[in-house]
Parts: C-alpha cells; sequence; structure tokens
C-alpha cells in the first residue's frame, strides 16, 4: 500500500502515526504549525485510552510527566462534600487514569514518532487545504502556513483527517454545516502551581453552571523545591454570547472571578489559588451535530474533526486515541482502504455520536446538576436526604457505559 496521509499532528494524527507503524502501515505526517509547541492546559486520559498507550509501550513515559488520578470528588459551591469515587488503578482499573498537560501528552508521542516513524515523516508548516480522490489514491492539496504560498499535492492510499475543530476536510465534505452549537456555556481555564490538596492526585468538579461551575486537577508533580504541583482549573459559568472556538485565546480573571468570590474551602482558597494563576483561557463550550457519514472512499476523519464535543467528561483526547487503534486495526484487516474507512467508521460514528449527545445533557457532572436542583442551590444538612448514593453511582456509570470507559466495557473485546 502506497503511504496513509495524516493531516494533524495533535493527539489523534500522532496516536495513529503509531498504531499504523507498529502495524507496518507506513504514514507521513503533515501539520499546519511550524512547531509544536507545548500549548493547551489539562487533559485527562481515561483507563480505555491509556490501554491504548500502554499497547504502544508508552505507559511508562506517560507516568513520569502525569499526575496518576486517584479520586473524583464532588461538591456544592459551599464546598460540600456530594460524591466521592475512585479512579483508574484505585478503582481496581487494569489501566490508571492519567491528569496530564496536552503539551506533555503530545510531547510523550512526538518524541515515540521520531524514534520509531522518523522525523523526517513529519512535515511541519504544511497546511491541508482540501483533497482529491480517485481509483488509485488521494491527492492531498497544501498551503504553506504563514504566508499561504503553494506546497507540491501530496498522493497517497488515504487520507486521514486529524486536523481538529476547525478541520478543512469535514468541511469539504459538509460545505453548509453552519455554526457550531453553543451550549449556553463559557469556559476559563489555566494553570496554578499550587501545593497538593485532597488526595494530592484528586479530580473536583463544584458548584453548578448556572452559579459557576469548576473543575480542578493537578497535571504535574512536583514541579519546584517547595513539592508544588501545576494544578489544571477550568471555570463555567452560563454565559449568553460566545466568541470563537480558539484553543489559545486569552481570557480575563474579572470577567468570571465574582461567580466564586467567596470559594473558601478547608482544602482550597479558591480566588487567592486563581489570582495566582499563570495563564488564563477562554474557550466557548460547543460542539458539532454528528455527522451522518465520516469515510468517503479513501478520506475519513478522526477526532475532533469527526467528533467535536464539548469537554465534559474527559473524552477528547481519550475518543481520538480510540478513533485511531480501530482505524488501525481496519487497515490491517482489509487491504482494500475504502472497505477499512468504512469499517473504522461503523465501528466508531455512532459510538462517539452517542458520547457527543450525552456530554450535551448527562456528562459525570449530571450529579452537581441534580443536587443543585433539588436543594434549590442551598446547603444541605446530610446528602442522603438530597440523593440517595445509589443514585449518584448509576449517574456515573451512565456515563462510563456511554463512552466505554467501564469496566465491563474494558474486559470486553480488548478493543474499544
Ligand atoms: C493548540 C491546541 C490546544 C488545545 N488545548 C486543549 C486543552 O487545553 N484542553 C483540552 O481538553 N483540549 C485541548 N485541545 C484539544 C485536544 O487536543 C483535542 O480535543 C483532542 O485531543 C482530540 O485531538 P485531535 O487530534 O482530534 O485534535 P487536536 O489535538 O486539536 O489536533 C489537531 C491538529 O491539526 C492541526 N491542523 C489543524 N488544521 C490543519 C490543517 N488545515 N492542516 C494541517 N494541520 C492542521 C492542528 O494544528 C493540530 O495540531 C487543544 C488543541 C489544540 C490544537
Amino acid at each position: 500500500m502506497d503511504d496513509v496521509i495524516i493531516v494533524g499532528a495533535g493527539i489523534g494524527g500522532l496516536t495513529l502515526a503509531l498504531t499504523l507503524h507498529r502495524a507496518g502501515i507506513a504514514c507521513r505526517v503533515y501539520e499546519a504549525a511550524d512547531a509544536i509547541r507545548p500549548v493547551g492546559v489539562g487533559v485527562n486520559l481515561l483507563p480505555h485510552a491509556v490501554r491504548v498507550l500502554s499497547d504502544l509501550g508508552l505507559r511508562d513515559a506517560l507516568a513520569r510527566v502525569a499526575v496518576t488520578t486517584q479520586e473524583a470528588v464532588f461538591f456544592n459551591r459551599f464546598g460540600q462534600l456530594i460524591y466521592r469515587e475512585a479512579l483508574g488503578r484505585f478503582a481496581g482499573f487494569d489501566w490508571p487514569q492519567f491528569s496530564i498537560h496536552r503539551g506533555d501528552l503530545q510531547a510523550v508521542l512526538l518524541d515515540a514518532f521520531k524514534v520509531r516513524v522518523g522525523a523526517d515523516r513529519l512535515h511541519l508548516g504544511w497546511r491541508c487545504v482540501g483533497a482529491d480522490q480517485d481509483a488509485d489514491g488521494v491527492s492531498v492539496r497544501f498551503c504553506r502556513a504563514g504566508d499561504d504560498g503553494d506546497l507540491p499535492a501530496q498522493r497517497g492510499a488515504a487520507l486521514i483527517a486529524c486536523d481538529g475543530i476547525h478541520s478543512v476536510i469535514r468541511k469539504q465534505f459538509y460545505p453548509g454545516e453552519g455554526d457550531p452549537v453553543y451550549s449556553g456555556y463559557n469556559m476559563w481555564r489555566g494553570v496554578t502551581r499550587w501545593p497538593p490538596f485532597l488526595s494530592g492526585a484528586s479530580m473536583v468538579r463544584a458548584g453548578w453552571l448556572a452559579t459557576g461551575k469548576m473543575v480542578i486537577y493537578p497535571i504535574r508533580d512536583a514541579i519546584d523545591a517547595d513539592g508544588r504541583q501545576l494544578v489544571n482549573w477550568v471555570v463555567e459559568i452560563e454565559t449568553p454570547h460566545y466568541k470563537r472556538r480558539d484553543w489559545n485565546r486569552p481570557g480575563r480573571l474579572d470577567d468570571f472571578i465574582g461567580a466564586v468570590a467567596d470559594w473558601h474551602f478547608d482544602w482550597l482558597d479558591v480566588p487567592a489559588f486563581l489570582r495566582a494563576s499563570d495563564v488564563v483561557l477562554e474557550f466557548p463550550m460547543i460542539d458539532q451535530d454528528p455527522l451522518p457519514r465520516w469515510s468517503f472512499d479513501r478520506i475519513t476523519v478522526l477526532g475532533d474533526a469527526a467528533h467535536p464535543m464539548v469537554p465534559r467528561g474527559s473524552n477528547g483526547a481519550g475518543q481520538a486515541i480510540l478513533d485511531a487503534q480501530v482505524l488501525a486495526d481496519m487497515l490491517v484487516a482489509h487491504t482494500d482502504p475504502v472497505r477499512a474507512l468504512l469499517d473504522y467508521e461503523a465501528q466508531r460514528r455512532e459510538v462517539t455520536s452517542n458520547i457527543v449527545l450525552t456530554n450535551r445533557k448527562n456528562p459525570p457532572d449530571a450529579i452537581l446538576r441534580e443536587v443543585f436542583l433539588r436543594t434549590g442551590d442551598k446547603p444541605f444538612e446530610r446528602i442522603e436526604d438530597v440523593i440517595a448514593r445509589e443514585e449518584l453511582v448509576a449517574l456515573s456509570d451512565g456515563y462510563k457505559r456511554v463512552s466505554g470507559s467501564s469496566k465491563e466495557a474494558l474486559a470486553g473485546s480488548g478493543r474499544p
């Protein structure tokens, strides 16, 4: 088979390149950015995604740079504990959950790519502008990123568009798709260097979107002589308007800190913690309706290009990683790439569409919504009087089933 052409050296594109290389399928990666920089803040890798990366031999490299997450904890905005559950290895999974800086995750993938696939197979500064195909292969068109000068079209056996939320290949197949769907919630995010809190590896969700919700978790351990961690934080608030999606858009503390001004918990002084942040970014919680079709003969989409989702269930990066695994398996199973891409879509489109839709309505933080509604946003005496533990467990387990991250799903086929 000719080389498979991968557009985008993000999390999905690099994972795909590594899985293809392991399977003996040659590929080349084309990335618009002129350098891979450690941009972004934190992401979580659930055990289902860590399994794929462990199969690629990357588990130790990830463990060295990530925090091995121990537990999820949910609080109301008064700091009262609602629910606590163990995660990853601490919950008896065979694979850990990692909380990690997106830049560190990408660096682990990139280092492995350079050693295994070869640095000469990554082309930086190549912005894909479209693709054509015929019975024998694909022809992918590029411009030089920055000055828009033409670059030579690249031939390959298939094109896998891993070009993220603004995918040009998705647009090529769906030119009239229209604007993304806005959830009504804006998100501010950043990282703060801070002493360990709670277990030192806790993923905290607190408050609720109507008045202000936070997600807080450490992503790097022992970053200085004082033993501080790099801690990722996200503030989400109901907001009528949003600005275009841009992962790097700077945000302003004053636009949201009022919502959490009185969050002084015994384990964290939230306003002080936010004021100490190294960076503040702004991103709207938007997604796109699931697509009716991904694969068009020798061209398909993967990761955010295929299923952009609101980041509410730690599945954005993970599902791109699972896509990559399945697609590589299908390209091994079928000598005909057209058939492989169809089978990949058959295994992944419906599953990920369900996650996109569930993230809109019932991600794990539905636990917070239930308590917010049932208490009328007031402190409670005893959580058992508000909601039964079984109900909380059911909300959490329901999401795990949809996203394929339950123990049962992982114990199954050996594949997502
Ligand atoms: C700069 C950046 C920062 C991010 N920060 C966070 C974060 O803090 N938290 C979080 O949860 N998620 C973040 N994400 C998104 C997260 O990486 C994805 O949701 C998830 O990992 C799915 O990965 P993906 O490979 O589908 O997309 P991405 O990881 O977004 O990768 C897409 C890649 O395609 C490249 N690309 C785009 N258009 C073209 C083109 N026309 N031609 C060639 N290459 C192209 C992009 O530069 C990027 O490298 C960020 C993404 C980016 C690009």
